[in-house]
């Protein structure tokens, strides 16, 4: 029987699903890696989410495994040139936190525009910030989305048809043209995209490219009214430059839901500063987000083991 170590929370249909086709499940939520060393011995596959933290000491001590399943997008956990070393697949269900993602987004860029945050912070302190939290509408304004992949065409779509905004795009790949016409995206070079937005929205992955892709020398483009809203990864802006410019007025604000360092310390720098929002990495945090994400690589698993025995031409079954 195949037995599979569940080593995160995932959603209890998707248990049900790999229960009833007959593979044995063991349940440890996050262990740590000594931990997770013993309980992988014998396992075939390891579901995670974005913890536990799969080292390659986990990886080579996992004798028996076949498939590491993220059930979810990033795969910033998992040491994936020690699984492809081992042979081991690596899966994951990118399509299932698209939406959840975009709308946290278009929460966050209302957040800072509205200064909902800051206006709810100040009055739990006993102020009533009436003028200062004079914010500014989406309507009309142009938002900058760097990285069109994904989540960058969800945010698009309901930036467009929600709020009516104006779209400018830079990403390494050109959208099809159907796409372009149906938000009325315009592509352009990062730079231009920087000076000409109010809102910058960034959805790259962190590779060694986009690494601190919005640095210091970028942050001096954008416009003095402008925002950044960051729902990618934490290193794809350099989080000091950040600071500096929220602090001189380079930009008016931000909204950032993914850190250089997770968690962010306490005390740190950004939780000093008013004209910033935070968020503790919830983009996917959402029941619907973890119930497709959790289906999805149920389902990649079962497909996986009843794939065609290699070799097999009668057709036949692997068996559980
Ligand atoms: P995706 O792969 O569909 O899209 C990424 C886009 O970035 C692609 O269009 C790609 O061409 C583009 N790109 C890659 N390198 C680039 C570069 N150097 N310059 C310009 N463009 C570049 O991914 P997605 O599903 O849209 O996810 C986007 C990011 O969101 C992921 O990297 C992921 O880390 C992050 N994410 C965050 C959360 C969260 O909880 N905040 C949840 C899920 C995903």
């Amino acid at each position: 029987m195949v037995k599979i170590l569940v080593a995160a929370r995932i959603h209890r249909k998707a248990i049900e699903m790999l229960e009833k086709r007959g593979f044995s499940l063991v349940y440890r939520e996050e262990p740590d890696e000594e931990e997770l060393v013993n309980l992988v011995r014998d396992a075939e596959v390891l579901i995670v989410r974005s913890k536990p933290l799969v080292t390659r000491k986990v990886i080579y001590a996992g004798k028996k495994l076949k498939i590491i399943a993220r059930a979810g997008v990033g795969l910033d956990n998992i040491d994936l040139d020690a699984a492809r070393e081992r042979g081991i697949e690596v899966i994951n269900a990118p399509e299932a936190v698209t939406n959840s993602v975009a709308e946290l987004t278009i929460g966050l860029m209302l957040s800072a525009l509205r200064k909902i945050a800051y206006a709810d912070r100040m009055m739990r302190r006993g102020i009533w910030p009436k003028k200062e939290s004079i914010g500014y509408e989406l309507r009309g304004k142009t938002l900058g989305i760097i990285g069109m992949g994904r989540i960058g065409r969800a945010v698009a779509r309901m930036a467009r048809y929600g709020f009516g905004m104006k779209i400018l795009y830079y990403d390494v790949i050109r959208c099809p043209k159907e796409f372009e016409e149906e938000v009325g995206a315009v592509y352009t070079d990062l730079d231009s995209l920087l000076r000409g937005a109010d809102v910058v929205s960034i959805h790259v992955p962190l590779t060694p490219k986009t690494k601190h892709l919005i640095n210091e020398s970028r942050l001096k483009l954008m416009k003095k009214n402008a925002i950044l809203v960051n729902t990618s990864r934490g290193g794809v802006v350099d989080t000091n430059a950040l600071i500096k410019a929220l602090r001189e007025g380079w930009i008016a604000g931000a909204a950032i839901d993914v850190y250089e360092e997770e968690p962010l310390p306490p005390n740190h720098p950004l939780t000093k500063l008013e004209n910033v929002v935070l968020t503790p990495h919830i983009g996917a945090s959402t029941y619907e987000a973890l119930e497709r994400a959790s289906i999805d690589i149920a389902e990649k698993v079962i497909n996986f083991f009843e794939k065609t025995v290699p070799g097999d031409t009668t057709g036949s079954k692997q068996r559980l």
